[in-house]
């Protein structure tokens, strides 16, 4: 087993999150220049189970089904537990999990385990003779590290955002696993969850994001940001820190640097200048719109499309023509 990867698959509501498809298609390309199978291993209520296809059809030639009432919601002890018991007896020669607020509590603890470090926040990991090599941005982006991983077990995490969901269908073996301690006798006990603003759409799930910025000018105008995000449908809102320090929308909306990372398929920029520590939080997205009355602000350079105008003009048009067009499809 020395060379496969090992991938803790993170779900929610009984459903994987993109961030698992993610991981698990960074893993495939891993374990394919290593020679070895991904195993990815998913936590989750009865029936859990039943998401073994999707990490299937994304390169998970094994899925490690954990199913227990304590794994609900994530339990870090018992999850922690159990991963670093599978890494042991399954000889995994690397283990990546998601960056995101679950997989960067989870991989530290699994590292202080076993022992080894962490590569937190990697944009890609591939196998290069024999080790895990890992690229990193630092600096806003300004420098990529690259580290050269040659101990084994490798444990990365891999930014929400930084791969796009591949399609190499495997087999998806299900094997099911038991939980190495007890949830529900651990030291911390989650006695409910209760989801942010945005959390009706999170923003590393959501295909669209509508962002605002301070040339909203007030948190009322965000209405604007709301109305074009409720005609898309499937949008979710974000904002710039200025915006979230001026307590126009609260910091878990914030994008950029200190904020989010986000890479949705459509990303529109709403009177946001582009300010390099913004621009860190989204530049992955796959098509940037952005409204703004400076020709000359700097989110034109990152922009697919731009807009030169005033925002209090564009967007009840744009989100009236959103309306039009969805209403004929
Ligand atoms: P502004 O820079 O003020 O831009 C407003 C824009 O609106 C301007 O370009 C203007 O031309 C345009 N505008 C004004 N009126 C209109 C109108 N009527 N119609 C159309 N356009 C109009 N920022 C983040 O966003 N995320 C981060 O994570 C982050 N982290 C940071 C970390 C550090 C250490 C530091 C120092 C800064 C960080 N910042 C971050 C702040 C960042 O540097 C910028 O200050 C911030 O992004 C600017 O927000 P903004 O674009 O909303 O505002």
């Amino acid at each position: 087993m020395a060379d496969n990867i090992l991938v803790v698959a993170e779900a929610r509501g009984g459903d994987v999150r993109k961030v698992a498809l993610e991981v698990i298609t960074a893993a495939r390309v891993l374990a394919d220049g290593m020679g070895g199978d991904v195993h990815a291993m998913v936590f989750g209520a009865a029936g859990i189970g039943s998401v073994a296809p999707k990490l299937a059809a994304v390169g998970a030639d094994v899925v490690l089904v954990v199913e227990h009432a304590g794994f609900e919601t994530y339990n870090a002890e018992a999850v922690a537990a159990t991963v670093a018991a599978q890494i042991t007896s399954g000889g995994y020669r690397a283990a990546l999990f998601g960056a995101s607020a679950m997989g960067q509590d989870l991989a530290p603890r699994i590292g202080a385990k076993l022992r080894v470090g962490v590569a937190a926040d990697a944009v890609s990991v591939i196998a290069e003779a024999g080790n895990v090599v890992v690229r990193h941005p630092m600096n806003t982006n300004k420098v990529i590290a690259t580290m050269v991983l040659s101990a084994t077990p490798a444990l990365v995490s891999v930014r929400p955002g930084a791969v796009s969901v591949g399609s190499t269908a495997k087999a998806g073996t299900v094997q099911v696993v038991a939980p190495a301690m007890d949830p529900s006798v651990g030291r911390v006990k989650v006695t409910g969850v209760s989801l942010g603003s945005s959390a009706k759409l999170d923003l590393a799930e959501a295909p669209v994001i509508v962002s605002g910025g301070r040339g909203l000018k007030a948190a009322e105008h965000f209405s604007l940001v709301e109305d074009l995000a409720a005609a898309f449908g499937n949008a979710a809102v974000g904002a710039t820190r200025a915006v979230t320090d001026d307590g126009w929308r609260p910091h878990s909306d914030q994008i950029g640097q200190t904020g989010r990372q986000v890479s949705p398929n459509l990303y529109v920029a709403v009177g946001i200048s582009g300010a390099i520590q913004h621009i860190a939080g989204m530049r992955n997205s796959k098509t940037i719109v952005a409204i703004n009355k400076d020709k000359d602000a700097p989110i034109f350079k990152v922009a697919d499309y731009g807009i030169v105008g005033d925002v209090f003009e564009i967007m009840p048009v744009l989100t009236a023509a959103v309306k039009a067009a969805k209403a004929q499809q």
